[in-house]
């Protein structure tokens, strides 16, 4: 039997299929791809550029320094990266950490569609200006840093990527306190979905619910 996770069109077959992927030239050159990590079932999708040295060493988002700063930043907001979904525009690392060409964005950007759709986070927060692309082209990050939109049952938040504030030091204080802002979408997108449902499938995902005996 076919383990949970791996049921054709989850998100571990996903996975799966990721780590064999050739639609692009960065599959030759990588050590492994990265798929991306995290609970099925998260609220809040945090998207990334492209693998580094030590995710493609690994094949795991976010594990090199920016990772580490990723990390301080979702504690400071009293969240464990194991509640959250991780993952990147493009899912093999570009050699030397060059910034992903737009064929290769193209190639990859079913896969994340695909995770999008099967995880349907309530709240995704972009990490840098080629995941802030995908959603509102054109738009510059200085523009729009910190502040949700709303498109279509999605709260996105754009952030600087957090290797950026390690590199400039002024910006810093600028994505701590843009994070600080994200537990108010993540409200906000839990109250607006909470009123799009019937009363009794409201009782049954409040909080409280699994205090409740199912009968
Ligand atoms: N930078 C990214 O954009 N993604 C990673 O996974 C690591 C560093």
């Amino acid at each position: 039997m076919l383990d949970r996770d791996e049921r054709p069109g989850s998100l571990g077959e996903v996975g799966t299929r990721v780590r064999s992927c050739n639609a692009c030239g960065l599959a030759a050159g990588r050590t492994q791809a990265v798929p991306g990590e995290g609970p099925v079932d998260a609220s809040i999708m945090f998207i990334g550029e492209a693998p580094g040295y030590y995710e493609d060493q690994q094949g795991r988002p976010f594990v090199g320094a920016a990772g580490q700063f990723l990390e301080q930043l979702l504690t400071s907001i009293g969240l464990k990266r194991t509640e959250v979904f991780i993952t990147n525009v493009v899912k093999c690392r570009p050699p030397g950490n060059r910034d992903p060409l737009p064929e290769e964005i193209d190639a990859c950007s079913d896969w994340l569609s695909r995770q999008i759709e099967l995880i349907r986070p309530k709240v995704i927060v972009t990490l840098g200006r080629y995941s802030l692309a995908r959603f509102l082209p054109g738009t510059p990050i200085g523009r729009v840093h910190g502040q949700g939109r709303k498109l279509g049952s999605l709260w996105v938040v754009p952030m600087y990527h957090p290797a950026a504030a390690l590199h400039q030091g002024g910006l810093r204080k600028t994505i701590e306190d843009d994070f600080r802002k994200i537990p108010e979408y993540v409200a906000l997108a839990e109250r607006e979905f909470q009123a799009t449902m019937t009363p009794v499938a409201a009782a049954a995902t409040a909080p409280e619910a699994s205090q409740i005996p199912l009968l």
